[in-house]
């Protein structure tokens, strides 16, 4: 009985092997020559310790076939072209990603673009991953186009469905397309059941009533097709915004609730809009803990130059040389590589892998916006076509173009291999090489209008290993009778250090008399006093929420009548005279609010001046001109916040105390 049971489990293995993912028939391939080993002279490359032999070093790559079709070439170190995924391959990567829209075309056949990624492109790509021996992760994003925290737009076939129909539309589609794929003799790794779905999933939000129920049902159906044709494959759930700690942790606990089958908590980490990676890791521990799950970076990226290439836009790169402490090199790209892998195996727990996204979407030539913009519209190979504007009217009906990412890839605008794609490789045992300045990090100065006009003796030079020195610098001369004279106004002034160009930002103001009144050191200084009880209250690390600099003081809170608060400083050490304060505040949902600033001499409020909260981004300055301070009187200054309406948020930046003028 017992040998019949393990002889037919045997039988079934074998049936599987040949059926299922993961069975490309390995008996008629030739021997693999052994890969020539990574090295390289000019990267340093510092060694992760403890890396598992099959972590997972992944890279998104699903726009390759509309950028061959527009001509776009690959090249290796030596020049020769080559099949791009055999590069990334021989440089260490041994995973692909690709991205599944359900029909991204229009009624006439013209692609949406963003490489027109539909089930046949995901064959294509995942056969050469295949061949060049990596695994396929399968994303679909169940949607005609992106779906991302901003949309998730239901696939126009299913558009007027009730949740019974869409569940079993999304389970016959999964497994239709996974089907494909295994026939196709693809290596499916992992299959991710929607993108970046923070609440929201074809079409369905999680604040509708019922609305976690029906996206975890839409969730779960895509696992059983999963589950069913590739039983080895690992299922991934995936979302963004990782410093929202307490949407991360909503995320893990509706996934339990509604107990969907899954074996990945996936997040998206963004450097430059994602918070630090300290808190990554924190957030996704607490859900590797609590659950027994595993944990990956699904996407993350960075930039090696500021250059735009294709005469479209960039997400980051110009208008600033560095972000979150790597400078835009390609020894910078490399190092937040190697930290965001080094954060996954050592500071988190059951952390699996780390996929860099789209790294070989670059530029479709470099002469003209108009050449590149026929080749969009013609391959699909911009982040979107005008034929997308009868789907997506809002976003790429009115900026489709070309590529946002071509200064974040691993080639330069000719398909030229960089030298930081190695550091998938050469994470593996180190590459140390000697160290030296790679970058000078810009400097900022803020004079007082009426001091001195001095100008810093050394700046930082960004070294190889990413640690700074602080290097001599030569300054052009400036007007300084004229930036005295000029009032409140900003200044760039260029100069030499160590060879490379040197940036100093001038800021001349009326001298803050406050400690950190642009929070970027935190709380230093503050006391938040909360009124009454509610959600969030704390300094938050978000350039794109900031005034000016890269933190900010939030608030949110979830009920009505709930927001009540002061945030305060009380200045130290201040001369006799006549100062100016102000703070600026902007937010939303605030219902009925009453907000000031205000004045305490001696404990007394003297003085203050009412602002509000209306939208994203609108900010509003409120100001308390001619405060007469005698010197030895205690002195606070601060800001009263009181929100009716539910879900009220605000930040708060800048404040500032200086002389009157
Ligand atoms: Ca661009």
């Amino acid at each position: 009985m017992k040998k019949t049971i393990r002889f037919l489990a045997l039988l079934l293995a074998m049936i599987l092997s040949f059926t299922a993912c993961g069975s490309s028939s390995e008996e008629s391939q030739p021997p693999e020559p052994p890969a020539e080993p990574v090295t390289s002279d000019t990267l340093y490359v510092q060694k992760v310790e403890n890396l598992p032999e099959d972590f997972i070093m992944g890279m998104d790559a699903s726009c390759v076939p509309a950028l061959e079709a527009s001509g776009v070439k690959y090249y290796d170190y030596d020049g020769s072209e080559k099949d791009v995924y055999e590069i990334l391959s021989a440089n260490g990567i041994n995973y692909i990603r690709v991205r599944i829209w359900n029909d991204p075309f229009d009624g006439d056949g013209k692609g949406y673009g963003g490489g027109n990624c539909d089930i046949a492109n995901a064959i294509a790509i995942g056969k050469r991953a295949t061949q060049y021996g990596m695994k396929l992760l399968v994303n679909f994003h169940y949607s005609d186009f992106w779906a991302d925290p901003g949309k998730q737009m239901t696939p126009k076939a299913w558009k007027n469905m009730a949740i019974d129909e869409k569940e079993a539309a999304l389970y016959d589609y999964t497994k239709d397309c996974l089907q494909q794929l295994v026939e196709a003799g693809v290596d499916v790794g992992m299959v991710q059941v929607g993108n970046e779905t923070n609440g929201a999933l074809c079409g369905i939000k999680s604040s509708e009533l019922g609305g976690w129920e029906r996206i975890t049902r839409l969730m779960q159906a895509g696992s059983k097709a999963v589950r069913e044709v590739c039983p080895h494959a690992l299922v991934a759930i995936h979302f963004a915004n990782p410093e929202n700690t307490d949407s991360y942790v909503s995320y893990g606990k509706n996934l339990d609730y509604y107990q969907v089958d899954y074996d990945v908590f996936a997040s998206s980490y963004y450097p430059f809009w994602h918070g630090t990676l300290e808190n990554l890791s924190q957030v996704l521990s607490d859900i590797a803990t609590t659950y027994h799950k595993k944990v990956m970076v699904a996407e993350t990226s960075y930039a090696f130059t500021a250059q735009d290439t294709d005469f479209s836009g960039n997400t980051i790169g110009e208008g600033g040389g560095i972000v979150k402490n790597y400078p835009f090199s390609q020894q910078g790209q490399a190092n937040l590589v190697r930290d965001v892998i080094d954060t996954v195996v050592n500071d988190t727990v059951n952390g699996i892998g780390v996929f860099y996204w789209e790294g070989t979407w670059i530029s479709v030539g470099t002469e003209s916006y108009e050449k590149n913009s026929a080749l969009w519209e013609q391959y699909g190979s911009g982040w979107a076509s005008s034929y997308a504007s009868g789907y997506d009217p809002d976003d790429a009906g009115k900026y489709y173009g070309g590529c946002a990412v071509d200064n974040q890839a691993f080639f330069d605008a000719r398909g030229k291999v960089l030298e930081s794609l190695k550091v998938f490789s050469l994470v593996r045992e180190g590459n140390v090489v000697e160290n030296r300045p790679d970058a000078i990090e810009d400097a900022n100065v803020v004079l007082d209008l009426k001091g001195e006009i001095t100008l810093p003796e050394t700046v930082n030079a960004i070294m190889l290993d990413n640690s700074r020195e602080a290097i001599d610098v030569e300054w052009q001369d400036v007007d300084e009778e004229a930036m005295k004279s000029g009032g409140v106004a900003k200044y760039t002034v260029y100069g030499t250090a160590g060879g490379m160009e040197a940036v100093c930002y001038v800021s001349m103001v009326n001298y803050n008399f406050l400690q950190n009144g642009s929070f970027e050191e935190g709380e230093l200084g503050w006391v938040a006093t909360q009124i009454t009880d509610f959600d969030e209250l704390k300094v938050e690390d978000k350039v794109t929420d900031s005034l000016t600099g890269n933190f900010h003081y939030h608030f949110w809170g979830a009920a009505a009548n709930c927001v009540e608060f002061t945030l305060e400083q009380e200045v130290k050490e201040l001369k006799s005279g006549l100062y100016d304060y102000a703070i600026s505040i902007m937010g939303g949902d605030g219902g009925e609010t009453e907000i000031y600033a205000y004045v305490k001499l001696n404990g007394q409020i003297v003085s203050t001046a009412a602002t509000r909260i209306t939208v994203y981004n609108e900010w509003h300055t409120a100001t308390i001109e001619g405060i007469d301070y005698t010197e030895g009187d205690s002195i606070v200054v601060g800001i009263y916040v009181k929100c009716a309406g539910p879900n009220a948020w605000g930040k708060i930046d800048d404040a500032s105390l200086s002389s009157a003028a």
